[in-house]
């Protein structure tokens, strides 16, 4: 019964640290732990010593508020903190402060939602809690966990803000979940609380059953790159023990990114072992309804705003707005263009095409790659000079994006800006037209032909002929072949 075993549910809990905080969620250790000596930036709170006090981070609240907003929550009137207890290196409390929608536990937002794009339909992906809680510290292990001699831990990150955002199991593919989770990272960035370029901003676990079997969690997803591969990977492992006739059992996963595949972790704990409630330490936090709107009056623009609006200033076809949105850094990148040169569809042409081509075949981002709106800019302003063709600047491209070089090196270093000398087309075309005769004679008939003679001289000239200059000296040759052929003969 293959059509049972293709009935996908996944659910999504995602964790988005809060990365524009200066501090930690109740500390004030510096928040940007990245590429720092481990082990520097703690304190007696994030350490979790005997005694030591949270405090919480009035605008770690401010940033999850507008967040839970942007995903359509309702906001609680008063949240609450809570412990969760478990006992692992990372945690050197042996709890967690977290919040909890159970035991009189409340956390900030409930039901909201989301809507992803795939293929011109939409679907809405239903969001259960959104809370605030704290990171754990940091476990490096060499190469896989399961085969790492020893563990070292970093308490750098211990105690950064998270944003934990749980989903209902409501998307049905492995494609579904990335969709969602763009549309999320695209979100946090516009309201300027979130940077997902940083490593390990947005990790994610996702719970997967098919058929209405046990449910599996995967952990350790790092990005969303990933969470298509993770899940793939699950669907392939469970349809496989299905179609055996073994039961999925109901535990926890760790993908393993390196090996590409997920390893059995431990059996899932149920809820009661985390033996949650009230963190003593912290009180109650009221969120009034003033604070909700004096929040919302300050939201930033949102993707779907953007597309709209791009639409309106630039002329853009929605199509080609909601590509540019889709990413903060593109709609970022394309705006800046338009500051350096009013030509905006010429800029999105390129943008949508090569350029975003060229990063998806090769797996990157924006803001992995070097090109700077100037080079792009530069080189459409090269193209509309007449100084090289469409088709060099489709070559040039891959080489400012990969190395940053500007458009005008380039050419000059390869010699690659546009032949217009007519005299020397000229002398070329003499060339191509005596290396094939027989497209000659056809080309009197026949436009393909006429096309293949343009084409070799483009050819001869590595593509740096003006192409509106090659496509006239041939057909001017062609006139004068055609006439001498007409001439009447003198007897
Ligand atoms: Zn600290
Ligand atoms: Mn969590």
């Amino acid at each position: 019964m293959s059509g049972a075993i293709e009935d996908i549910k996944i659910g999504l809990e995602v964790h988005t640290q809060l990365t524009s905080l200066k501090t930690k969620l109740f500390c004030s250790c510096p928040a940007d732990y990245r590429g720092k000596e481990p082990n520097t930036l703690v304190c007696p709170v994030c350490l979790g010593l005997p005694g030591a006090l949270p405090v919480l981070n009035e605008r770690a609240v401010r940033y999850a508020i507008m967040a839970a907003l942007a995903l359509n929550c309702k906001i609680s009137e008063r949240m609450v903190f809570f412990r969760k207890n478990y006992y692992y290196p990372d945690l050197p409390k042996n709890f967690q402060i977290s919040q909890y929608d159970r035991a009189g536990g409340v956390p900030l937002a409930i039901d909201g939602y989301l809507y992803i794009e795939d293929q011109g339909h939409s679907k809405r992906i239903n969001i259960s809690r959104v809370h605030l809680e704290e990171d754990p510290g940091r476990l490096v292990h060499i190469g896989p966990i399961d085969q790492s001699p020893y563990t070292l831990v970093d308490y750098n990150r211990s105690g950064i803000a998270l944003l934990e955002i749980v989903t209902a199991p409501d998307m049905s593919s492995p494609r579904e979940a990335r969709l969602f989770l763009q549309k999320l990272r695209n979100i946090l960035e516009h309201l300027g609380i979130f940077d997902g370029s940083l490593e390990g901003s947005m990790r994610c676990d996702a719970n997967i059953s098919l058929a209405g079997g046990m449910r599996v969690e995967v952990k350790n997803i790092t990005s969303f790159k990933e969470v298509e591969r993770a899940l793939s990977f699950e669907i392939i492992r469970q349809r496989g023990l299905i179609e055996k006739g073994i039961a999925v059992k109901r535990e926890t996963r760790h993908w393993d990114e390196i090996r590409r595949i997920t390893v059995s972790l431990r059996t899932k704990e149920e809820e009661q072992d985390y033996r949650y409630f009230p963190e003593p330490d912290l009180v109650p936090v009221v969120i009034s309804k003033d604070l909700i709107e004096e929040i919302r009056a300050e939201m930033p623009e949102l993707p779907d705003e953007r597309a709209k609006r791009f639409m309106r200033m630039y002329g853009l076809p929605k199509y080609d707005a909601e590509v540019l949105v889709s990413s903060k850094q593109l709609a970022d990148f394309f705006e800046e263009c338009v500051k350096l040169y009013n030509r905006p569809k010429e800029i999105s042409n390129w943008m949508m095409s090569d350029l975003l081509r060229y990063l998806y075949e090769n797996n990157l981002e924006l803001s992995e790659s070097k090109i700077t709106p100037q080079m792009l800019i530069d080189m459409i302003r090269l193209i509309d000079e007449g100084v090289i063709s469409g088709k060099i600047a489709k070559r040039i491209l891959p080489e400012m994006i990969v190395y940053g070089r500007s458009p005008r090196e380039i050419i000059e270093r390869e010699g690659l800006i546009k032949i217009t000398d007519e005299t020397l087309l000229g002398e070329l075309a003499e060339r191509v037209f005596a290396e094939n005769p027989k497209a000659v004679r056809d080309a009197l008939m026949d436009e393909k032909a006429v096309h293949f003679l343009i084409g070799q001289l483009m050819r001869l000239t590595r593509g740096k002929a003006d192409p509106n200059i090659a496509n006239k000296i041939v057909r001017e040759k062609l006139q004068k072949v055609k006439e001498s052929f007409e001439e009447p003969k003198p007897n």
